[in-house]
């Protein structure tokens, strides 16, 4: 299988070079040059173990890696969640199920997407003899995702750039209580704003990029998307028969990644009714499956803060198939956002995608309602998801973190303060960080004494 560019420019390229590059040369972002039909397989796969559908289904897309590696890399990668189902999918009402993805080491869904890249970095470079040095700024979640995707990993350490003071303090101590050699957090004097300005900086040198083998750690890579499609597989594969075609999805939203990949599943034929887009106040998907315009806006800060997006990355990628295949035209309306702010769709299938969009107000009366009615605590994330479910579907509610993670939001919603064992084993680790301002000097003279 290979893998083409969303916007044509690069020759196709393998599943392991699509997965070194991340972003394709020519501004991109990858995509399987086709979709395998993979209904007449869905029997077949009913009754297997999160790991063993897993390698299945990637077995597919990954046709350059041999297949005992490739188990080894999901065994490994799912090996450190503590739930034996991986993704359990619980029942809470008779239409309503929760499809909890936060028993990863990080208590959020991103590590089902980011165990199995460390796992296929650490292999690359083991294959190659070749060390890799990833460099990432993060508000939170996903630079907590990436270190322990790559924690302890030969050949590889992991810079990760925040702002002081402004994560919060769980996320901080998944970031710098680790112990590991290999993990560098970074805590800079400045926003999220200005980290990200120093890591375009040091990206832009690239002699000192390709020197230190820099590696970007990003939500386009597709082995995330296509590690994403899996639990929807799994979860659809468990739901009883009578509910399986009346299913849709509802997923919290920020980059679009999550929700991209269950579509990319129903491309492939199975039979998933919809997919709900649940955003919280940063409602830019919300806006655009209801008025069919896409129009940027300012980000404003929420209680679900890893959805606090107003450009969602992975859009890109649905805008391919919405566009034919065509990268001209995927290169014309890219355009046409950059220079308007806008662009207003005739072609969106509205019986596939709804959404909705939930206030602070709402994220506190959400948490508060489905522990009520359900006796099940919600993180802010997730709780948006509960705005305004279909009656008629059978939901299944993506759950993207544990509520232990956001414990002042939900004690303000219900008095109570959710715990989870490995978030208290971390308050008695000692913080390992560095002070550093936000300047790519500084930074690249740091990252030059530890690089591996
Ligand atoms: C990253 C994140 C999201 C948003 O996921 P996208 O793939 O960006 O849509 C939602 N909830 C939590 C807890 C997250 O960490």
């Amino acid at each position: 299988m290979k893998y083409v560019s969303t916007r044509g420019l690069t020759d196709p390229v393998s599943f392991n070079e699509a997965v070194a590059i991340g972003l394709a040369p020519d501004g991109g972002l990858f995509l399987p040059e086709s979709l395998p039909d993979i209904s007449p397989r869905l029997p077949a796969w009913k009754n297997l173990s999160y790991a063993e559908l897993c390698t299945e289904f990637l077995s597919i897309f990954a046709t350059d890696i041999p297949a005992d590696v490739l188990e080894q890399i999901v065994h490994r990668s799912y090996g450190t969640f503590t739930h034996p189902d991986i993704a359990p999918l619980r029942k809470i009402d008779p239409k309503l199920y929760v499809l909890e993805l936060f028993h990863g080491p990080t208590l959020a869904f991103k590590d089902f997407a980011l165990q199995f890249l460390g796992n296929l970095y650490g292999w690359q470079c083991a294959q190659k003899n070749r060390s890799i040095n990833v460099l990432g700024a993060t508000s939170g979640d996903t630079g907590a995702a990436a270190i322990h995707g790559l924690l302890g990993k030969p050949l590889t350490a992991i810079f990760i750039l925040y702002p002081e003071g402004r994560v919060s303090p769980l996320q901080e101590r998944q970031m710098t209580c680790t112990g590991a050699a290999n993990v560098h957090a970074i805590a800079i004097d400045g926003s999220f704003d200005d980290a990200q300005r120093v890591l375009k900086d040091i990206f832009a040198n690239k002699s000192f990029a390709t020197q230190h083998n820099l590696s970007a750690v990003n939500s386009i890579n597709i082995a995330r998307v296509l590690a994403q499609s899996v639990y929807y597989l799994y979860a659809w594969l468990r739901l009883p028969e009578a509910d399986r075609e009346k299913v849709e999805f509802v997923v919290p939203t920020g980059n679009f990644g999550n929700v991209f990949a269950g579509w990319l599943l129903q491309q492939m034929g199975v039979p998933i009714l919809g997919f709900k887009v649940a955003t919280n106040r940063n409602d830019i998907l919300h806006r655009l499956f209801t008025t069919a315009e896409y129009r940027s806006g300012e980000v404003h800060p929420s209680l679900a803060p890893s959805m606090d997006i107003q450009v969602a990355s992975n859009f890109e990628r649905f805008l391919y198939y919405a566009l034919d295949e065509s990268p001209t035209r995927v290169n014309a309306v890219l355009a046409q956002i950059k220079a308007t702010g806008s662009y207003r769709f005739d072609l969106l299938n509205k019986s596939v995608f709804s959404s909705s969009a939930a206030s602070d107000e709402d994220i506190a009366a959400l948490i508060k309602r489905v522990y009520e009615r359900y006796r099940y605590i919600v993180d802010p994330h997730t709780a948006c998801a509960f705005k305004d479910l279909n009656p008629q579907r059978v939901s299944v509610v993506l759950s993207t973190a544990h509520p232990a993670k956001f414990p002042a939001a939900i004690h303000a919603a219900i008095g109570q303060e959710p715990t989870a064992p490995a978030l208290d084993e971390l308050k008695s680790r000692p913080i390992v960080k560095h002070r550093l301002p936000a300047d790519a000097e500084a930074i690249k003279a740091f990252i030059t004494q530890r690089a591996v």
